[in-house]
């Protein structure tokens, strides 16, 4: 009979990790495997907000993709999906088509704006390695059409809309970054406003509020504005409109107020919810049960029957499972339920800060900062061994 063909689409956390995991678990012959990717190349999306910033080179936040798997087993494809048709088994490339038996989506999140006016248009996100590039050049170019133009304040003043995970560690690189901008262009650091806008009336809502008070007196130390239980309404070429009708005018918007699915899943018709799908405990669409959803894609509810967050950890875990039940539904062999388990949150408040909880742990300053970098270098471990931790390793 004919080799079963499984296609995985996106190689981010979900995509990479199930691709490593087939090629280790199915035997010669066993089934064709492709990976299609818009890069060649993985980024590891958990350290962006540092060459967003501009404290680290973007170029330590990638990695090629044929250094990280073996390509006598797994084909990989270079191209961007532009649609999936699960009732014909194909998905379209913007040059060519694939048609499979088994499907494995990966495709990450997108930025949610909430239909919020101009977000789309005015704001950047901090997504992939391009748009943190980005940001990066845009922030460097604001201070030097400064010089040119000291009339306009707002080229120093920074808005980063969403004091959620992302916001804040981009704010804690921001401010890093701040005094050698300033340096550089002969620039009054008493000039540059870095605010950081939250609708919430907390930062990172739902984490533990003495942790959370500990990053905002780090962070407000370092020079950002907290603006909490201020919404965003508006977003226009001159800054960011607040819900209180109060304008901030500034030359830069970040927008890190959260993330859906790709818009790619509703298109093709799956159920979604902000575009990620509801999976069975096989991690399996409960429309077409050949189809697998990991990572930022997928919906899974915790035993309260609230959803997880979108994370690397969760969608790691995931393609572990999913690799595992692949391997399952090819040999007739039964599949495994997904069982999330959350090691712990840390989350970087710029140099050698950070906050977080680790089992009944919690951690905050220097201690908790190098937790975070273990925890980077374990994911560099596990996709790319010690000579990856070698490389892109950051201490
Ligand atoms: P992704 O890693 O986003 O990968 C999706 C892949 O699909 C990408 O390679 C992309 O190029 C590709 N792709 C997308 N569209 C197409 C298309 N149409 N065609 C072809 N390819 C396509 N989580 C944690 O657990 N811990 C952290 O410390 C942490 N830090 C973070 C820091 C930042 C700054 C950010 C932004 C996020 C952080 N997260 C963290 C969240 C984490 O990065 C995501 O949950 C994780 O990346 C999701 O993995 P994924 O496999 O679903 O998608
Ligand atoms: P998020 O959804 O967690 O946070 C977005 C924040 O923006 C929320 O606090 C929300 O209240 C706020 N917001 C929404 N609309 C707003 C408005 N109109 N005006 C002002 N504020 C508004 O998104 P995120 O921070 O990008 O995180 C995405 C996922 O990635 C999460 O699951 C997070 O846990 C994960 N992540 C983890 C880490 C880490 O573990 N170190 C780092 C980054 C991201």
């Amino acid at each position: 009979s004919r080799i079963p063909r499984i296609v995985i689409l996106g190689a981010g956390y979900g995509g990479i990790v199930t691709a490593l995991r087939l090629q280790k678990e199915l035997n010669y012959n066993e089934a064709d495997v492709t990976l299609v990717n818009k890069h060649d190349y993985h980024y590891i999306t958990t350290h962006l907000h540092m060459p967003a910033a501009g404290t680290d080179h973007p170029e330590n936040a990638r990695v090629d993709i044929s250094k990280l798997i073996d390509e006598f087993k797994i084909d990989f494809v270079k191209s961007t999906v532009i649609e999936i048709r699960p009732q014909d088994r194909k998905v379209i490339l913007e040059d060519g088509t694939l048609s499979y038996d088994y499907l494995v989506v990966g495709l990450g999140g997108e930025p949610e704006t909430f239909g919020i006016p101009g977000l789309k248009e005015y704001a950047m996100n901090i997504r992939s390695i391009n748009s943190v590039r980005l940001i990066r050049e845009h922030i460097e170019y604001q201070f030097a059409q400064f010089k040119r133009d000291s009339s306009r304040p707002e080229l120093l003043t920074f808005v980063v809309g969403g004091a959620g995970f992302t916001g804040i560690e981009f704010v804690g690189e921001l401010a890093d970054r701040v005094p050698e901008l300033c340096r550089e262009f002969d620039v009054d650091p008493k000039l540059v406003k870095i605010y950081n806008i939250e609708a919430a009336p907390t930062a990172m809502p739902g984490f533990d509020p003495e942790l959370v008070q500990y990053a905002i007196s780090v962070l407000e130390k370092k020079g950002v504005i907290f603006k909490l239980a201020t919404a965003i309404k508006e977003c226009t070429p001159d800054g960011v409109v607040l819900a209180t009708g109060e304008e901030i005018k500034s030359g830069t918007v970040v927008w890190t107020g959260g993330i859906r699915g790709n818009r790619l899943l509703e298109e093709a018709g799956f159920e979604t919810m902000r575009g990620r799908i509801k999976v069975d405990k096989t991690l399996r669409s409960t429309q077409f049960d050949n189809v697998f959803v990991i990572g930022d894609c997928s919906l899974i509810f915790n035993e309260e029957g609230r959803p997880y967050p979108p994370t690397a950890q969760i969608a790691m875990q995931q393609g572990v499972t999913c690799a595992h039940n692949l391997t399952a539904a090819i040999r007739g062999e039964p599949m495994k339920e997904f069982k999330p388990q959350i090691k712990g949150t840390v989350a970087s408040l710029g140099k050698g800060e950070a906050i977080g909880i680790v089992g009944k742990y919690k951690l905050k300053g220097a201690t908790a900062a190098f937790m975070k970098k273990i925890i980077d270098m374990r994911y560099l471990y596990i996709i790319g061994g010690i000579p990856l931790v070698l490389r892109k390793g950051r201490l």
